[in-house]
């Protein structure tokens, strides 16, 4: 990569900068943009540093386990025991191994993911609009940035319009700078450039047009940081809670193997034995596969969640989205299609036309009361919403193509109804200034100069706009204002659902200047006209709505919208019955950032399920008030605006349509924007979290029957019930297997008629105690049995250890089944839900039964062939903990604890 030179272009005019850059304001060729990224490289700063393979083998072996089991091998080998330490060897790398790798699968997966959010820019090349990706930035592209947009290099500004950047990143300040673009009169340090937009920074509101200048390891964040970038990726809870909760146990184990030593110690054992015995226990009692497979649980739910639509930027998410008690959600493209389409327009003088034709095409016809009438102030108002417009709708070769938002594409349809060409309209207006739209404004301007005048097209919601206007105008010219009768007329479309927009225009005396405009710089306007928009409901949302309710979780709504408009939405999809559950901004206070918010706001807030007019910081109100009620807010957005309550929320989701910084915030990233997904994801997390307990169940209830057998046995000075090496293939391999199979099970349909689980409460709550213990003390009561009856009946000690251990074996590959439910039947759960379970228990006792027959393998764990009649009876035996089970289930059933 070549060295790019020192930043000078501050201090130059926009000509200038464009001539060092040899550009121009039609873009660079593409040709020319492919010499550049080959000369200066891709624009992208060093990535996050890649968890090496090593540190992460090395965290699997700093384990209290792993030590005692090296001890073990250790020890093994000085006593001349060559086959006992090769095997516990071989289980140290089997277990390291498959933590590893599994550690390594959730690194790339996390890189899969940045490639996922992979930033693109708009730039012009060839005088043509397009996306490319960040990367691909050159030094001389011109570039366009808005609100929400990460700035993706350093960009000397030629247009900006009310731009203000966070350049927290690169100073450390976080409050909002303002930008213009002016030459710097002289040198100065980056904070004080006003007219470079860093990369780095976002973009808080407005947008620019600029030219870039530095790019990659070039410009200012990249000289003085490495990597800034990058996201962090943190252990979710969960793993952190297991981990720290198996590492507890083996210090606990650890303490009471040391105490069965001395007993041991105290019955005669010899010291080399009582070591094995003690590792022996500590073996059984430690759970060493529960971090892997919950972390195979975690990330087999995040696969799920992808193919239905849900990306999990933060595992912490997927538990999160189990305990998700209430869903807060925006109304526009979330429960509705963002589809607009202009249906009714009412002039200044109260004159009702209907508007026809589908889609964003501009084909349909527009309908006075008595026919299709041409009125001039139809004209004046198509007019309007063609200059004050970001958008197009252009028709090429039979087809429409859009572009841009969807208010004003549907505005820009209306005007081909209206018989008015867009191009044509805009190739006779110079436009001069402009005031964007922001959702915190609600309006938008631009100022053109149109037959040598100058005038301002001006649109947006009703409230902000009527206020500005003195005048009407209509078809015999100017006459006063009726804003009552305006707010009535808004009242009556927005109930019958329609978004309403209000549209003016005006005509300043002079241009004062054509930078950072804003409200105050608009002239009294004249009222055109209201247009209403209808915007179809997804299809799928009722639906979802009424699963989410069945599932015991509350759905609002948030909106920027009026309120009739949003209640007469709310009230088709069962979120609000009555105008009494509305609450508009203007009931709580806090309107902006000077303004307190009611004293009564928390107390009206909790009794509201939609929320309109609702400006950013009202909505992070709003999900403090819901959270601290003790709810698990799960909360949408797709606006920079949205940033703030979505870092508050306990689930933060980011619309795939959304800005760059709510992707950021978010912790999962819905890529069809629909509601349906998030229901969708809560429905995975609570599979997910049921996963986790079944998997955890399984390994805990086993490895408690394996530690109340061996201290039993130990206590009525029988023989030691199983040895070392016994348990370690146990735990680790054949019910390794099972439980990371379990760890597949697919959802059960109930999880969703359930109530959502109290977020506070942690895996071991009292039903998975009881059926811990239940089950455990079963299964160790079982091989009690049989170790006395074996003993006493005179087997000699490796046979009968041999015996009891395949009937171990059995008995787990039962209990598996017991842990495909906590409430159902074993037998109801259908084997189509999890085929790898099915190959995993077969593979668990198939390895087993070979163990007894391969001779190095009865070499290693002491055991050999049995006949067919034994196998059977140990079959029956084991089957017992499926019936007690069974029984357990059952009476809960009847009692109604499961309720
Ligand atoms: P929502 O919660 O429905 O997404 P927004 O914040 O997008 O609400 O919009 C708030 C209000 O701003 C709308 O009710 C409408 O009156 C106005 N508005 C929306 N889009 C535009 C636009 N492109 N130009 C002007 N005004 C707009
Ligand atoms: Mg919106």
């Amino acid at each position: 990569m070549s060295e790019q030179q020192q930043l000078t272009s501050h201090l130059h005019t926009v000509e200038e900068t464009l001539k060092d850059m040899d550009s121009s304001l039609e873009g660079l060729s593409g040709e020319k943009a492919a010499q550049r990224l080959e000369k200066y490289g891709p624009n992208k700063l060093p990535g996050k540093k890649l968890v090496s393979l090593w540190s992460i083998i090395f965290s699997q072996i700093k384990n209290p386990l792993i030590f005692i089991l090296i001890a073990a091998a250790v020890i093994s080998i000085v006593i001349g025991e060559i086959d006992d330490a090769a095997f516990i060897i071989f289980v140290i790398l089997l277990n390291t191994g498959l933590g590893a790798s599994q550690e390594w699968k959730a690194e790339k997966s996390a890189q899969l993911l940045e490639a996922y959010l992979q930033k693109q820019v708009r730039v012009r090349r060839d005088g043509q609009e397009k996306n490319i990706e960040a990367q691909d930035l050159v030094p001389g592209d011109i570039v366009f940035i808005e609100s929400g947009d990460h700035v993706p290099a350093d960009i000397r500004l030629v247009k900006v319009s009310s731009l203000k950047l966070d350049e927290a990143l690169l100073t450390g300040e976080s409050v909002s700078v303002t930008k213009d673009t002016g030459a710097m009169e002289e040198d100065c340090p980056p904070s004080e450039c006003r007219n470079i937009a860093f990369a780095g920074s976002t973009v808080n509101s407005g947008r620019a047009l600029g030219i870039v200048v530095k790019t990659g390891m070039d410009t200012e964040i990249g000289k003085i940081a490495k990597a800034v970038y990058g996201t962090e990726e943190v252990k979710p809870p969960l793993l952190v809670r297991m981990d720290r909760f198996a590492r507890q146990v083996g210090y606990i184990v650890l303490g009471v193997a040391v105490l069965v030593a001395v007993v041991a110690r105290a019955q005669g054992f010899e010291y080399i034995d009582v070591f094995l015995i003690a590792v022996a226990l500590a073996v059984a009692a430690i759970p060493e596969g529960l971090p892997i497979a919950l972390t195979v649980a975690l990330s087999i739910s995040t696969n799920r969640m992808a193919k239905r639509k849900v990306i999990v930027r933060k595992l912490a998410a997927v538990e999160s989205l189990g305990s998700c008690t209430l869903i807060a959600s925006d109304k526009t493209g979330t429960l509705t299609l963002n589809k607009q389409t202009v249906r009714a327009v009412l002039t200044g003088e109260g004159k009702r036309f209907e508007v026809t034709g589908e889609g964003y095409a501009g084909e349909g016809d527009i309908k006075g009361e008595e026919g299709r009438k041409e009125s001039k102030v139809i004209y004046d108002i198509a007019q309007a919403c063609i200059l004050d417009n970001e958008a197009s709708l252009e028709q090429k070769e039979g087809e429409w193509e859009h572009r841009g938002d969807p208010v004003e594409i549907a505005l820009l349809a209306f005007s081909y109804k209206a018989g008015l060409s867009p191009a044509e309209v805009r190739r006779k207006a110079e436009i001069i200034g402009e005031i964007p739209f922001e959702s915190e404004n609600k309006f938008s301007a631009k100022f053109f100069k149109k037959d040598g005048r100058i005038n301002v097209a001006v649109k947006g919601a009703a409230e902000v706009v009527v206020p500005l206007c003195k005048k009407t105008k209509t078809e015999g010219g100017s006459t006063g204002i009726d804003p009552e009768a305006i707010e009535q007329q808004v009242r009556s479309l927005s109930s019958e659902g329609y978004r309403v927009i209000a549209v003016a225009e005006g005509f300043p005396q002079e241009m004062i200047s054509a930078e950072n405009l804003g409200k105050d710089d608009l002239p009294p306007l004249e009222f055109l006209g209201l247009i209403g928009f209808l915007d179809p409901l997804r299809p799928d949302v009722k639906e979802a709505v009424k699963k989410s309710q069945e599932a015991g979780i509350k759905v609002i709504m948030i909106t920027g919208d009026h309120p009739q408009t949003a209640f007469s939405i709310a009230k088709k999809l069962d979120i609000a019955k009555d105008m009494g559950q509305v609450l508009t901004g203007n009931d709580i206070g806090g309107m902006s950032k000077e303004e307190e918010f009611y004293p009564e706001a928390a107390e009206k807030l909790k009794g509201a399920t939609v929320f309109a007019r609702v400006s950013p910081l009202q909505k992070l109100k709003i999900v403090e008030v819901f959270k601290e009620e003790g709810n698990s807010v799960a909360v949408t957005g797709d606006g920079v605006n949205d940033a703030p309550a979505l870092k508050a929320a306990n689930i933060g989701v980011a619309m795939g349509s959304g800005t760059d910084i709510t992707k950021d915030t978010a912790s999962i990233i819905v890529t069809d924007d629909s509601f349906s997904s998030i229901v969708a994801g809560v429905e995975e997390g609570r599979f997910a979290y049921d996963n986790v307990r079944k998997v955890t169940y399984l390994l805990i209830s086993t490895g408690t029957a394996l530690v109340v057998l061996f201290i039993t046995a130990l206590l009525a000075g029988l023989p030691i019930a199983l040895l070392a090496v016994q348990l370690l293939w146990l735990n680790l391999v054949t019910n390794g297997i099972q439980d990371v199979a379990l760890a597949f099970e697919g959802g059960e349909p109930g999880a969703m008629r359930r109530k959502p689980r109290d977020p506070k409460e942690g895996i071991f709550n009292r039903l998975m105690v009881e059926q811990t213990l239940v089950s455990g003390l079963v299964m160790a009561a079982v091989s009690i049995v049989l170790w006395f009856y074996l003993i006493g009946t005179g087997w000699e000690v490796a046979q009968a250890r041999n015996l009891l251990l395949l009937q171990v074996v059995l008995m787990q590959n039962f209990h598996v089944f017991n842990c495909r439910s906590e409430r159902e039947s074993a037998f109801n759960v259908p084997i189509s839900r999890n085929y790898i379970l099915i190959f995993g228990v077969i593979a668990a006792q198939g390895i087993h039964i070979a163990s007894l027959y391969l001779p190095f393998m009865q070499g290693l764990l002491r055991t050999q062939p049995v006949s067919i009649a034994q196998w059977g009876a140990l079959f029956g035996l084991a089957s017992i903990i499926l019936a007690a089970m069974e029984i357990y289930k059952l009476v809960k059933r009847k009692t109604g604890a499961f309720a």
